[in-house]
């Protein structure tokens, strides 16, 4: 794959800027009409969808210039898919693909970001994405969870970077792990075996430690015994379920705790015990939502000729077979809890800011759209805002503190901790 593969994608763009909205149809109200994070807050066509695919044309056929304004754009996407999922309303083309691979080009090429770099530098040395010290499974002190490393399980259970080096995260792991054991799912970890999915490298632009990542998390998952993951974190989810696929890594089933959560439930694995008086509103992670979608591997061709038609005619992801009910039913089984939707929801949700490691590189820009989303948020009247990534509700708190409303970030499963 190379930005060179997606010419005729970004030759097919007609600057027709609908990847900036969602689709006129699903428009309620001006204030929550735009969709790309990129374009609203530099507000120039160039950090648009559309705008990046015009750039990568330009420099495909002219040559690359990696000035500080062209990285200034490539860097500053959240790598959010909005823009895909909005243009292919109407247009067969991929979006987000060859956004992607411009980014990989830069990096390639050795025009990085220095934040990045030192992210990089951090999985290659220590395994992991996040800074902080202490050890990976430190979480896991005193639930006696099965220990992969020696022991053959069923399940496989990924906690993540961030969960597990940020304390103020630990309490998603653990809630997991012990509602799996609740439901006696035979499941286990790999505690100091554990290292990085590979998805935020791949996001941010560095393919070859994707792939690195990728090729050891298959043999722990094989040693496992496992058949299936689970993941609480949404980008981790993507790494295993999307592009471990997309690269020919992926063997396993793989599930996110809210579809696991769903089903056991519904089997009286878990059993609800308690209502919840609460009112709220439930944020979809983008990895988790539209790009959660299945990859589809299209063997088809171009058919010769300056149109852009495939044979057999090509499949396109566009978003709509995200991982959006099973969050929303867990939530829905609980009595007394009352989801008010947000004007942009499923696979047309606003970014938390943390995608393409930008909370990361540039956190004013993160903050600023985790604001947005906290504002659409408040306009529901929901006292608690649900989701189902730890990056989201790292976001989305970030916002809270920096506003200074009443208004609570949870996982879906500490929701579900608060009824059994
Ligand atoms: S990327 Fe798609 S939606 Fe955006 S300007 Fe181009 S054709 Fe229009
Ligand atoms: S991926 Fe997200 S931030 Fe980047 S151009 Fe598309 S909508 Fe905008």
């Amino acid at each position: 794959m190379a930005i060179e593969d997606y010419e005729g994608d970004m030759k097919m763009c007609c600057r027709c800027s609908a990847c900036k909205y969602i689709p006129l149809q699903m428009i309620r109200h001006s204030k929550f009409s735009d969709v790309c994070p990129s374009i609203a807050r530099y507000n120039f066509h160039a950090y648009s969808g559309g705008g990046k695919l015009l750039i990568g044309r330009e420099m495909l056929a002219k040559g690359f210039e990696y000035t500080d304004r062209f990285l200034h754009i490539v860097f500053n996407c959240l790598l959010c898919g909005a823009c895909d999922v909005s243009c292919k309303y109407a247009m067969d083309m991929e979006v987000l693909l060859p956004i992607s691979e411009l980014r990989m080009k830069c990096v390639e090429n050795g025009n990085t970001h220095p934040t990045f770099e030192k992210v990089i530098n951090l999985l290659r040395s220590k395994g992991k994405m996040v800074e902080g010290e202490g050890k990976r499974s430190e979480w896991a002190e005193g639930l006696n969870i099965k220990d992969v490393r020696r022991e053959k399980v069923e399940v496989y259970y990924h906690a993540g970077c961030l969960s597990s080096y940020n304390k103020e995260y630990h309490h998603i792991p653990r809630t997991v792990a012990k509602m799996l054991k609740e439901a006696g799912v035979n499941f286990g970890i790999a505690y100091e075996g554990e290292i990085c999915c590979g998805g935020r490298a791949h996001e941010m632009g560095y393919r070859e430690d994707f792939f690195n990542q990728a090729m050891k998390n298959v043999e722990i998952v094989k040693r496992s015994g496992a058949r299936v993951i689970v993941t609480s974190c949404a980008h981790c989810y993507h790494a295993f379920k999307v592009l471990y696929d997309r690269y020919g890594f992926k063997e396993f089933e793989v599930l996110h705790i809210t579809e696991l959560l769903e089903k056991l439930i519904k089997e009286g694995r878990i059993k609800i015990r308690n209502s919840l008086a609460l009112n709220v509103t439930y944020h979809d992670p983008c990895y988790l939502g539209r790009l959660g979608e299945a990859w589809i591997h299209f063997k088809g061709k171009k058919l010769p000729g300056i149109k852009f038609v495939f044979d057999p005619p090509k499949t396109y992801r566009r978003g709509a077979h995200g991982v959006y009910n099973p969050p929303r039913e867990v939530l829905r089984m609980i009595p007394g809890l009352k989801i008010y939707e947000m004007e942009r929801k499923k696979e047309y949700a606003w970014c938390c800011g943390a995608g393409g490691g930008v909370s990361e590189s540039n956190p004013d820009f993160a903050l600023w759209t985790a604001e947005r989303r906290l504002e659409e948020a408040m306009e529901t009247g929901a006292t608690v805002i649900v989701t189902a990534c730890p990056w989201c509700e790292q976001m989305l708190k970030k916002a809270v503190a920096s506003r200074g409303v009443d208004l609570q970030v949870w996982d879906v499963v500490e929701v579900v901790e608060r009824t059994i």
